[in-house]
């Protein structure tokens, strides 16, 4: 199967993904599951929380104003958005933007695995404190585990089995949530300091 088609099945099976309890409230209000969007040979991939209003009407993720800030700061160090991969860790939108309960990251994960196998990223880049908990301990990095207020704009390796059993480097980079900075302006330069470490890996 190409990526192509891979992506593909994963659009297709969250499209019926009747056992997550965001399924109803998705199709009672006609929303999209958000897949992703970007680049499937992409080396650096971005992992968000779950869609807000704008990406499950759309159906693209980060496509709201923390989407307009994200972009901007893909652009500070030299990349188109076409050139990264974005995605999140939940594929539907929570109501009224509240936080992924853990049984919904549970649930939706084995999406994110999927696409992390297909895409093969030298970097993941982990948006908020619930994608970074759960990237990092997906691959085994708990002990790293800090306040995101402590860890932002650090960078981590790690080594996993990937589906042939071979060893695969990795690395993770864990940065605030772009909404951060709409909140408070004060945080744009943070977010754009923290871009920078990006740097070594286009
Ligand atoms: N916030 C997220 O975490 N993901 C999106 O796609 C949009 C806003």
């Amino acid at each position: 199967m190409t990526k192509y088609d891979q992506m593909k099945a994963i659009r297709d099976e969250l499209l019926v993904f009747t056992r997550s309890p965001l399924f109803e409230y998705r199709t009672a209000n006609k929303y999209f599951p958000v897949v992703g969007e970007g680049s499937h040979d992409a080396a650096i991939m971005f992992v968000g929380e779950a869609p807000g209003l704008n990406e499950a009407k759309t159906g693209r993720p980060f496509c709201g104003a923390a989407g307009k800030f994200l972009t901007e700061l893909i652009e500070s160090i030299g990349l188109k958005r076409e050139q990264v991969y974005i995605t999140n860790v939940v594929k539907d939108r929570p109501p009224e933007n509240r936080d992924p309960t853990p049984e919904e990251i549970a649930l939706y994960s084995p999406f994110l695995d999927r696409q992390v196998r297909i895409i093969k990223p030298k970097v993941i880049v982990t948006l908020g404190r619930h994608s970074m908990g759960y990237v990092m301990k997906r691959y085994d990095l708990d002990f790293e585990i800090e306040p995101i207020s402590k860890i932002h704009g650090k960078s981590f390796q790690t080594v996993f089995f990937n589906e042939n059993n071979e060893p695969q480097q990795l690395t993770i980079v864990t940065l605030y949530h772009p909404a951060s900075a709409l909140y408070n302006g004060g945080m744009r330069d943070t977010h754009m300091k923290d871009f920078e470490i990006l740097k070594k890996f286009i």
